[in-house]
């Protein structure tokens, strides 16, 4: 499978007043299937203004978004409202800050749903055997094998965290995008997920993006980009 992120001269604004903001200035970025390219920068340098934008979910004011999988390259900022949110539920995975879980529902049945909403119209039906033991597995995978029935409010900030990123998997994405996963977590459960989201990634073969503002990961990245006022600069990764 082949699968590519690139990013060519992203710029975004916000309206500012009387002026606009910047929060992005041409931006680029190339990340391939498999690998995870780390984002760090300050708080308000325009992280999570670049997940936005690579994930459909803002349109920039200028630039090109490339997704290339085996379907072909498809300009993410050139697709409509519709076709941005199909291109959303069945090729992207986004992981935020908090896990923002459904309270009336298992960990399985979180990734159940995400499974029903991901579906492209016109393939058959799967079967619900087969979305229920790939939940399975995805949650075998993420170490909660034992926790498949639980309750949100049954499961710790960690094992939520793990859900969410389980969930964000559900539809085999080629591109994931994952903004400071472990910010609500004490080092010792944010090392575990980092890990989790390495071993995963070389699996699965989604291109990855994380914003992270924990250094101590970075030497086990496979880039590193540094993010100051919405201009993205790509780093030598450092040596553990
Ligand atoms: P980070 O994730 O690095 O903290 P953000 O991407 O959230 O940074 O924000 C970058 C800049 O854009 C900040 O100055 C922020 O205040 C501004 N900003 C973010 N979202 C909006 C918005 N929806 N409207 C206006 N300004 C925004
Ligand atoms: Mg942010």
């Amino acid at each position: 499978m082949t699968v590519a992120l690139t990013a060519e001269n992203v710029t975004l604004t916000y309206p500012d007043g009387a002026g606009r903001l910047t929060a992005l200035d041409r931006v680029n970025l190339h990340v391939t299937g498999g690998s995870v390219a780390a984002v760090t920068g300050s708080s308000g340098s325009g992280k999570s203004s670049l997940l936005a934008v690579v994930s459909t979910l803002t349109r920039p004011d200028s630039g090109r978004v490339l997704l290339e999988t085996d379907s072909g390259t498809v300009d993410l900022t050139s697709l409509g409202r519709r076709a941005a949110a199909t291109v959303r539920r069945s090729s992207v995975g986004i992981v935020f800050q908090q896990p923002n879980l459904l309270s009336a529902l298992t960990a399985i049945e979180q990734l159940e749903v995400t499974a029903r909403l991901g579906r492209r119209s016109r393939t058959p039906t799967p079967r619900r055997r087969e979305t229920r033991s790939k939940a399975g597995e995805l949650l075998d995978a993420v170490g909660l094998g034992d926790h498949r029935t639980k309750y949100p409010a049954q499961l710790s900030g960690g094992q939520r965290q793990r859900v969410n990123i389980a969930r964000a998997l559900m539809n085999d994405p080629a591109l994931l995008v994952i903004d400071e996963p472990t910010s609500a977590l004490d080092t010792e459960r944010g090392a575990a997920v980092i890990d989790l989201i390495l071993t995963v990634v070389r699996q699965r073969g989604a291109a990855t993006l994380l914003v992270t503002h924990d250094r101590t990961h970075l030497h086990r990245m496979d880039a590193v980009y540094r993010m100051a006022d919405g201009t993205l600069d790509r780093q030598s990764v450092p040596v553990a």
